[in-house]
């Protein structure tokens, strides 16, 4: 991508109408760049209303993304679970490149008390069946596993970046909040240096020019992710993040989760827009 863009995950509170396509229209009239559809509840957007989104879209060129549904575990014990969650993430990306999306990301499983390195071994195979049919069908998104705020979710930002060295089209949703939230550090310029050296290191240049990215205020404990608060209310040295951003010359899009949603997606905005 050309720039970083700054959006909203979902449609903004402050359109009246809750349509996917009056919030791309609300977005662009707040000056903001993306939008992040959210299947998180499930996939049940139509086909035509997804074209008509993608004219949307066209029009007002802003870049689209999607979330998958929340309930998926591609570490899950019983077959069923993991068919089901794979069917999930492919019908994600299929309504997403219908909408004229350039991406999409979900949260790949849980360990579930499996050590890690087996955990890896099976999300690795299931994301490679699923890669592999959507190559088949043509559809070249980006499939990419978010970094998660839980230890008992699978995603520290180490596993992502290797998941997506290994596979072709996969590559990280890197959700900074959940990093810090994950680990309880995470949380000064150094540190956020830190992750975007890993992945230029081990993905290249192209990985930092296309970047999909998360952002939120967090609560969280030891054990992680509580909650999302407003940036403002959070501990989240946003301030540093965006410096860190500006320094590496990041492209790609920031998606804000937070409860105000489009209050903090355009404060970012403006704050990075600040840093020379
Ligand atoms: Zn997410």
């Amino acid at each position: 991508m050309k720039k970083l863009h700054f959006g909203t995950a979902g449609t903004p509170h402050s359109c009246r109408e809750r349509t996917t396509i009056e919030g791309i229209r609300r977005v662009k009239e707040l000056g903001l760049g993306c939008l992040e559809v959210e299947f998180v509840r499930g996939v049940r957007m139509k086909e035509e209303t997804a074209a008509a989104v993608n004219e949307v879209r066209a029009s007002t060129g802003i870049e689209l993304s999607a979330h998958g549904p929340y309930y998926i575990n591609l570490n899950a014990k019983e077959k069923e679970k993991i068919d089901a969650s794979i069917e999930r993430i492919l019908q994600t990306a299929r309504i997403a490149k219908i909408c004229g999306a350039s991406t999409i990301t979900f949260h790949a499983g849980f360990y579930l008390g499996m050590e890690a390195d087996k955990t890896y071994s099976v999300i690795k195979s299931n994301m490679k069946k699923i890669v592999d049919t959507l190559r088949a069908e043509g559809n070249d998104l980006w499939i990419r596993p978010e970094t998660t705020g839980k230890g008992t979710q699978w995603g520290s930002y180490e596993e992502i970046v290797k998941l997506s060295s290994e596979l072709d089209n996969v590559m990280p949703c890197v959700d900074f909040a959940h990093v810090h939230a994950r680990t309880n550090v995470y949380n000064t310029y150094d540190e956020f240096r830190k992750i975007l050296t890993h992945i230029e290191d081990n993905l290249g240049k192209k990985a930092l020019q296309n970047m999909h990215i998360h952002v939120a205020g967090i609560e969280y404990s030891e054990k992680g992710e509580r909650h999302h608060l407003n940036l403002n209310d959070s501990d989240l040295k946003y301030k540093e993040m965006l410096k860190a951003w500006k320094d590496f010359d990041i492209k790609g899009i920031v998606i804000c989760e937070s409860p105000n949603i489009e209050d903090d997606a355009m404060m970012l905005q403006k704050e990075y827009k600040k840093i020379n």
